[in-house]
């Protein structure tokens, strides 16, 4: 299958061997999750339901960032443990995953599980001179990496922003460089209940080597695919390459696929300006094919603004198409292979609803009622998650 590569920045055939291996940045669970999040779960369903047509074993991993600063700030002004703010919110995400039907991960790792091989994996950076110390907490050094900063053509002087605007910390005069990135926070607070005891001493890991490390435990490196949304380019997945290549010696990934966001107002859908649909929401009043298909009218490498309105265009589509029960057999095995063909070209999702209406328009001469059609209708559906 074509798909867009975010390093190289050009089309690439997509065939992975027998097995397809695949690692997508899940959700950090301190709020619900939003149609951002939802419409980066569908590109990757997408990828994967096309790769299991083609007789490939899927293996894509969807980690749960359990452990990360948001968490311990929401809890406490929620007056919660981040542990039971974490739980509702894994619980909650998991009831709307099911609701909207998307295939299970071959494994969803939580971060907190993986806790005493991230202190490994620091420690080995910190015997290699990759990290050194900063006070207590431990830092990775850019400076021992040919070419930081620079795997997704992103501008220079964006970089130190981004790294901001990510809950780093540019400013930090004991750095060796301001794009340094913090792998090991030491905790003294006695009251902070995130902390593990561990050789580093009681502390937890940064962000960005919880992904590494979930990935090269579970899947080894290098893997086939890997992304999220695309606001994840820097610091998060420049640092997840450093770290491996630093550790391993070796690409942590052969592509890259990264998905555009949805805005709202103009503005990508995030917490801190609160301008968020939230998929919970949206499901009270429409079901999940009825949200997918809303989603489908957006390309993954453009986004673009969120049209509520897009949701009745769609329900107006699943009615139909769910109300379908006899067949003109030549029209579907034509929509069979149309949705293949769009699937293929770089998951053209519009041109999958186009593919849908004029199976629709074409399906009333010559027709049969058979179960055998009805059959192959459900699987040609399930073909794109409805
Ligand atoms: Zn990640």
């Amino acid at each position: 299958m074509k798909l867009y590569d975010s390093h190289t920045e050009t089309i690439f055939d997509f065939k992975p061997k027998k097995e397809a291996k695949i690692y997508v940045c899940g959700i950090t669970p301190y709020d619900a999750a939003h149609l951002g999040h939802i419409f980066t779960f569908l590109v990757y369903d997408l990828i994967s339901r096309l790769l299991i047509y083609r007789g490939l074993e899927v293996k894509l991993v969807r980690n749960i960032t359990d452990v990360d600063e948001p968490i311990y700030v929401r809890a406490q002004e929620m007056g919660l443990d981040y542990r039971e703010l974490a739980r509702n919110q894994i619980d909650k995400f998991d009831l709307i995953m099911d609701k909207l039907g998307f295939l299970k991960p071959y494994q969803e790792p939580l971060a907190s599980s993986y806790i005493h091989q991230m202190a490994d994996n620091v420690a080995s950076l910190v015997r290699t001179k990759y990290a050194y110390y900063v006070g207590e907490d431990i830092y990775f050094d850019i400076g021992k990496i040919q070419n930081y900063g620079k795997y997704f053509n992103l501008p220079p002087e964006l970089l130190v922003k981004l790294l901001k605007k990510r809950g780093g910390n540019p400013e930090l005069s004991l750095k060796h460089n301001k794009l340094d990135f913090l792998l090991w926070r030491n905790i003294d607070d006695p009251n902070d209940s995130a902390k593990w005891q561990t050789p580093l001493g009681l502390g937890r890991p940064g962000w960005h080597i919880e992904c590494s490390v979930m990935t090269q435990e579970i899947l080894g490196s290098p893997i086939d695919l890997h992304g999220g949304g695309n606001d994840l380019l820097f610091p998060h997945h420049e640092s997840e390459i450093a770290q491996t290549r630093a550790l391993h010696g070796n690409n942590l990934s052969k592509h890259w696929v990264h998905v555009a966001p949805l805005l709202l107002y103009g503005e990508k859908m995030s917490k801190s300006l609160g301008n968020l649909v939230f998929a919970e929401d949206i499901l009270k009043q429409y079901k999940a094919q009825t949200l997918k298909l809303a989603l489908m009218k957006y390309d993954y490498q453009v986004g673009g603004e969120w049209v509520h309105g897009y949701l009745d265009q769609a329900k107006i589509l699943w009615d139909k198409l769910d109300h379908v029960s006899k067949f003109n057999r030549d029209n579907l095995e034509q929509l069979k292979f149309n949705l293949i063909k769009d699937l293929e070209d770089n998951l053209n999702t519009c041109q999958i609803l186009n593919d849908l209406n004029y199976f629709l328009l074409n399906n009333d001469k010559k027709f049969e009622k058979s179960e055998e059609l009805n059959k192959i209708y459900r699987q040609t559906l399930s073909l794109i998650g409805l």
